[in-house]
Protein backbone atom coordinates (compact mmCIF):
# COMPACT_ATOMS: atom_id res chain seq x y z
CA UNK A 1 0.00 0.00 0.00
CA UNK A 2 2.62 2.43 0.84
CA UNK A 3 3.87 2.06 -3.15
CA UNK A 4 0.50 3.40 -3.87
CA UNK A 5 0.36 7.09 -4.07
CA UNK A 6 -2.23 8.73 -2.00
CA UNK A 7 -5.56 10.02 -3.59
CA UNK A 8 -4.89 13.48 -1.97
CA UNK A 9 -0.99 13.14 -4.14
CA UNK A 10 -2.58 12.09 -7.35
CA UNK A 11 -4.79 15.01 -7.17
CA UNK A 12 -2.06 17.43 -6.39
CA UNK A 13 -0.40 15.96 -9.06
CA UNK A 14 -2.48 16.37 -11.71
CA UNK A 15 -3.45 19.87 -10.38
CA UNK A 16 0.40 21.06 -10.99
CA UNK A 17 0.25 18.60 -14.59
CA UNK A 18 -2.74 21.00 -15.84
CA UNK A 19 -0.74 23.92 -14.94
CA UNK A 20 2.75 22.78 -16.50
CA UNK A 21 4.67 22.56 -13.02
CA UNK A 22 6.28 19.37 -13.40
CA UNK A 23 9.64 18.35 -13.95
CA UNK A 24 11.33 14.88 -15.29
CA UNK A 25 14.81 14.73 -13.50
CA UNK A 26 14.14 11.24 -12.23
CA UNK A 27 12.49 10.23 -15.38
CA UNK A 28 8.97 10.21 -13.81
CA UNK A 29 6.36 13.38 -13.58
CA UNK A 30 7.01 15.09 -10.02
CA UNK A 31 5.53 17.48 -9.25
CA UNK A 32 7.53 21.11 -8.77
CA UNK A 33 6.65 23.85 -6.46
CA UNK A 34 4.21 26.54 -8.28
CA UNK A 35 6.51 28.92 -7.05
CA UNK A 36 9.55 30.46 -7.81
CA UNK A 37 12.52 28.31 -7.02
CA UNK A 38 14.68 31.37 -6.27
CA UNK A 39 17.14 32.61 -3.90
CA UNK A 40 18.04 36.41 -2.91
CA UNK A 41 20.95 37.35 -5.02
CA UNK A 42 20.61 34.84 -8.00
CA UNK A 43 22.76 35.15 -10.68
CA UNK A 44 20.61 36.92 -13.66
CA UNK A 45 19.52 34.77 -16.49
CA UNK A 46 22.16 34.44 -18.86
CA UNK A 47 22.04 36.43 -22.29
CA UNK A 48 22.89 34.81 -25.72
CA UNK A 49 22.59 36.17 -29.08
CA UNK A 50 19.43 36.75 -30.41
CA UNK A 51 20.37 35.03 -34.08
CA UNK A 52 19.56 36.27 -37.95
CA UNK A 53 15.73 35.14 -37.28
CA UNK A 54 14.03 37.53 -34.65
CA UNK A 55 11.18 39.47 -35.91
CA UNK A 56 9.84 42.67 -34.05
CA UNK A 57 6.13 43.02 -33.42
CA UNK A 58 5.63 39.53 -32.64
CA UNK A 59 1.53 38.95 -32.10
CA UNK A 60 0.44 38.95 -28.39
CA UNK A 61 -0.64 35.67 -28.43
CA UNK A 62 0.34 32.49 -25.57
CA UNK A 63 -1.01 29.84 -28.38
CA UNK A 64 1.23 29.28 -31.24
CA UNK A 65 0.14 26.03 -32.64
CA UNK A 66 -1.97 26.49 -35.64
CA UNK A 67 -3.89 24.23 -37.88
CA UNK A 68 -1.73 21.26 -39.64
CA UNK A 69 2.01 22.51 -37.79
CA UNK A 70 3.59 18.93 -37.43
CA UNK A 71 5.76 18.53 -33.89
CA UNK A 72 5.60 17.29 -30.45
CA UNK A 73 3.30 20.40 -28.66
CA UNK A 74 4.62 21.73 -25.05
CA UNK A 75 3.42 23.86 -22.55
CA UNK A 76 6.38 26.35 -22.20
CA UNK A 77 6.07 27.85 -18.05
CA UNK A 78 7.69 29.72 -15.77
CA UNK A 79 8.24 33.12 -13.78
CA UNK A 80 9.85 36.50 -14.30
CA UNK A 81 11.60 37.10 -11.40
CA UNK A 82 14.35 39.77 -10.17
CA UNK A 83 17.47 38.84 -8.75
CA UNK A 84 15.95 39.29 -5.35
CA UNK A 85 12.86 37.26 -6.37
CA UNK A 86 10.64 39.96 -7.09
CA UNK A 87 7.96 38.70 -9.79
CA UNK A 88 8.51 41.17 -12.89
CA UNK A 89 4.56 41.85 -13.45
CA UNK A 90 4.09 43.13 -17.21
CA UNK A 91 7.62 41.75 -17.81
CA UNK A 92 6.90 41.48 -21.87
CA UNK A 93 8.21 37.64 -23.29
CA UNK A 94 8.68 37.83 -26.81
CA UNK A 95 9.24 33.70 -27.95
CA UNK A 96 10.64 32.67 -31.32
CA UNK A 97 11.95 29.15 -32.74
CA UNK A 98 12.02 26.84 -35.77
CA UNK A 99 9.15 24.40 -36.88
CA UNK A 100 10.42 20.82 -36.35
CA UNK A 101 12.17 20.47 -39.46
CA UNK A 102 14.20 23.43 -38.17
CA UNK A 103 12.50 26.12 -40.07
CA UNK A 104 11.80 29.46 -39.21
CA UNK A 105 9.08 31.75 -40.64
CA UNK A 106 10.54 34.70 -42.04
CA UNK A 107 7.82 36.11 -44.03
CA UNK A 108 4.89 35.56 -41.51
CA UNK A 109 4.99 35.70 -37.76
CA UNK A 110 4.62 31.40 -37.29
CA UNK A 111 5.87 30.06 -33.98
CA UNK A 112 6.47 33.25 -33.14
CA UNK A 113 4.31 35.47 -29.89
CA UNK A 114 4.48 37.47 -26.88
CA UNK A 115 2.79 37.10 -23.87
CA UNK A 116 3.24 40.00 -20.86
CA UNK A 117 3.98 38.22 -17.16
CA UNK A 118 1.03 38.45 -14.94
CA UNK A 119 1.26 39.78 -11.34
CA UNK A 120 3.06 37.20 -10.47
CA UNK A 121 5.65 37.30 -13.13
CA UNK A 122 3.95 34.26 -14.23
CA UNK A 123 4.22 33.38 -18.59
CA UNK A 124 2.57 30.82 -20.20
CA UNK A 125 3.10 29.28 -23.80
CA UNK A 126 1.80 26.26 -25.98
CA UNK A 127 3.93 25.53 -28.42
CA UNK A 128 5.84 22.74 -30.21
CA UNK A 129 9.52 21.56 -29.52
CA UNK A 130 11.81 22.96 -32.35
CA UNK A 131 13.96 20.90 -34.79
CA UNK A 132 17.78 21.03 -35.07
CA UNK A 133 19.09 23.47 -37.65
CA UNK A 134 22.54 23.35 -39.25
CA UNK A 135 24.83 23.59 -36.37
CA UNK A 136 22.73 23.97 -33.58
CA UNK A 137 20.52 22.10 -31.06
CA UNK A 138 16.97 22.78 -29.95
CA UNK A 139 16.42 26.12 -28.82
CA UNK A 140 13.88 28.25 -28.18
CA UNK A 141 14.79 32.82 -28.26
CA UNK A 142 13.37 34.51 -25.97
CA UNK A 143 13.47 37.87 -25.23
CA UNK A 144 12.24 39.35 -21.67
CA UNK A 145 11.53 43.12 -21.53
CA UNK A 146 10.58 44.36 -17.83
CA UNK A 147 8.26 47.33 -18.03
CA UNK A 148 11.42 49.60 -16.89
CA UNK A 149 15.21 48.18 -17.51
CA UNK A 150 17.13 46.23 -19.93
CA UNK A 151 15.89 43.90 -22.55
CA UNK A 152 17.20 40.36 -21.96
CA UNK A 153 17.81 38.13 -24.86
CA UNK A 154 18.89 34.73 -24.19
CA UNK A 155 18.01 30.96 -25.71
CA UNK A 156 16.67 27.87 -24.01
CA UNK A 157 17.82 24.29 -24.61
CA UNK A 158 16.44 21.14 -23.86
CA UNK A 159 17.89 18.06 -21.85
CA UNK A 160 18.98 14.92 -23.34
CA UNK A 161 19.91 16.38 -26.76
CA UNK A 162 22.30 14.49 -28.09
CA UNK A 163 23.67 17.56 -30.73
CA UNK A 164 23.75 19.86 -27.48
CA UNK A 165 27.38 18.90 -26.98
CA UNK A 166 28.19 19.77 -30.50
CA UNK A 167 26.67 23.12 -30.12
CA UNK A 168 29.20 25.99 -29.26
CA UNK A 169 26.53 28.18 -27.85
CA UNK A 170 24.95 25.75 -25.48
CA UNK A 171 24.51 26.53 -21.84
CA UNK A 172 23.04 23.84 -19.25
CA UNK A 173 22.60 26.98 -17.27
CA UNK A 174 19.36 27.93 -19.85
CA UNK A 175 18.18 23.80 -19.65
CA UNK A 176 14.67 23.89 -19.51
CA UNK A 177 13.31 21.29 -17.09
CA UNK A 178 11.03 18.80 -18.88
CA UNK A 179 8.20 16.78 -18.13
CA UNK A 180 5.70 14.45 -19.92
CA UNK A 181 2.95 13.74 -18.00
CA UNK A 182 0.19 11.40 -20.36
CA UNK A 183 1.63 11.97 -23.58
CA UNK A 184 1.54 15.85 -23.22
CA UNK A 185 5.20 17.69 -22.32
CA UNK A 186 6.10 20.58 -20.07
CA UNK A 187 8.63 22.83 -20.13
CA UNK A 188 10.02 25.18 -16.94
CA UNK A 189 12.15 28.03 -17.23
CA UNK A 190 12.10 31.10 -14.63
CA UNK A 191 14.34 34.32 -15.90
CA UNK A 192 15.97 36.34 -13.53
CA UNK A 193 16.33 39.75 -14.59
CA UNK A 194 19.32 41.84 -13.41
CA UNK A 195 17.62 43.71 -11.60
CA UNK A 196 16.63 44.19 -7.69
FE1 LIG B 1 17.78 29.77 -33.79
Amino acid sequence: MSDLPSRRSVLATSVLAASGFLTLDTGRAQPLSPTPECHDGDAATLRQTEGPFFKPSSPERAELIEPGLAGQPIDLVGFVLTRNCKPVAGALVDLWHADDKGAYDNSGFRLRGHQRADAEGRFRFRTIVPGNYEGRTRHFHVKVAPPAGRLLTTQLYFPGEPNNRRDGLFRKELLIRTAKNQGSLSGRFDFVLDMR
